[in-house]
C-alpha cells in the first residue's frame, strides 16, 4: 500500500509522533508513505491556522521548525528503511492567492520530496470547519462557492510550485450538509478548465480517502471529476489518506485505487525528490 498525505504532530490538528506513524506502516505492510504536514502561511488566518507544534510546545509557522520537522522525518524513514518500507518528506503547503513568493521563499532552503498543494480557505474563512464554513456559505450559491473555489484552484496550478493538488473537491466536506445535493453538481461548469490546465502543467491530481472515514460514499474528488481529469490528460494521480492519527495510515486507500480504475487510471505516482515515479495499483496491493 501507499500513502502520500500524512500528518504527524508537527500538525496542531494531529496526534503521535513521525516514528508512530512509520510503526503502523509497518505493521499495515506499507511500501511507501510520505509526511505532509501542514504549512500554512496566510498572513490574515495567522492566529488560526498558522502555528505548527514542534518538541511540544506551539510555535508560530514562520519560525525555524523545518529543520526539526525534516530530522524527525528522515529519523523515521532510517528505522522504516530496516523493515523495507520507504518514507518521504513532504509538507501541504495551505495556497491562497498572493502569497506565491512567501511560500517559495520560506521553503527554499530545504529538500523536500514531495509538495501537496491544498486549497482550505476562501476569503478568508476556513471552509473546511464547520463554524466558520456556514460564514462562508451564508449568501452564496453553490455556484459561486465553486466559482471561488476553482478559480483558487486555478491559481495554485498557476503557481507551478506544487507536485499534485490535494482533496480537490474538498469544499464538499461542510457544503453538502449545509447545501444538500445542490453542491454536488456545482462543479460541472467550472472543472473543464482546472483540469486541462492541470493536464497542461503535468501536475498530479491526489485521490484522498479521509470522507470515507467520515461516512461519506466517495474520496475526494468523486468519480465524474477523476474521470473529467482522466480525458483532460492528467496522467499522474497520488493517493493519500490525509491520516491525523497513527491508526489511520494507508486507511481506505484501496477504495480510492478502486475509483480511479472507474476512472480509467492503472498507476500510482509517488514523488521521490520532487520526481514523479509510476507503479500500477497490484505492486502496491500484493
Ligand atoms: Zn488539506
Ligand atoms: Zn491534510
Amino acid at each position: 500500500m501507499i500513502d502520500y498525505h500524512v500528518h504527524c504532530d508537527y500538525s496542531i490538528d494531529a496526534e503521535g509522533a513521525a516514528r508512530e506513524y512509520v510503526k503502523r506502516a509497518v505493521e499495515k505492510g506499507v511500501r511507501r508513505m510520505c509526511f505532509t504536514t501542514h504549512c500554512d502561511l496566510e498572513p490574515e488566518r495567522r492566529h488560526h491556522d498558522g502555528r505548527v507544534r514542534r518538541g511540544g510546545e506551539i510555535v508560530d509557522v514562520t519560525s525555524d521548525w523545518l529543520p526539526s520537522y525534516i530530522g524527525d522525518v528522515r529519523e523515521a524513514a532510517a528505522v522504516a528503511a530496516e523493515a523495507g518500507v520507504e518514507v518521504y518528506c513532504g509538507l501541504e503547503i495551505g495556497f491562497v492567492p498572493g502569497i506565491e513568493k512567501m511560500i517559495e521563499e520560506f521553503i527554499a532552503p530545504f529538500d523536500f520530496d514531495f509538495l501537496l498543494g491544498g486549497i482550505h480557505t476562501l476569503r478568508g474563512m476556513d471552509i473546511v470547519s464547520d463554524r466558520e464554513s456556514s460564514e462562508y456559505f451564508k449568501g452564496r450559491s453553490p455556484r459561486q462557492v465553486c466559482e471561488d473555489y476553482y478559480s483558487c484552484v486555478e491559481q495554485a496550478v498557476d503557481f507551478g510550485l506544487f507536485d499534485s493538488i490535494a482533496h480537490l473537491d474538498i469544499y464538499k466536506k461542510c457544503g453538502l450538509d449545509f447545501y444538500g445535493s445542490d453542491l454536488a453538481e456545482a462543479h460541472r461548469d467550472f472543472i473543464g478548465p482546472v483540469v486541462e490546465k492541470m493536464a497542461a502543467a503535468g501536475l498530479a491530481l491526489e485521490v484522498n480517502s479521509a470522507p470515507l472515514r467520515k461516512g461519506r460514499a466517495s474520496p475526494y474528488p468523486s468519480l465524474d471529476i477523476l474521470s473529467a481529469a482522466r480525458e483532460a490528460g492528467v496522467t499522474r494521480l497520488t493517493f493519500g489518506s490525509d491520516c491525523h492519527r497513527p491508526g489511520e495510515v494507508a486507511d481506505r486507500i484501496d477504495r480510492c485505487f478502486a475509483l480511479a480504475r472507474e476512472a480509467g487510471y492503472a498507476e500510482v505516482c509517488a514523488f521521490i525528490g520532487r520526481k514523479p515515479t509510476a507503479v500500477s495499483f497490484a505492486e502496491y496491493v500484493r
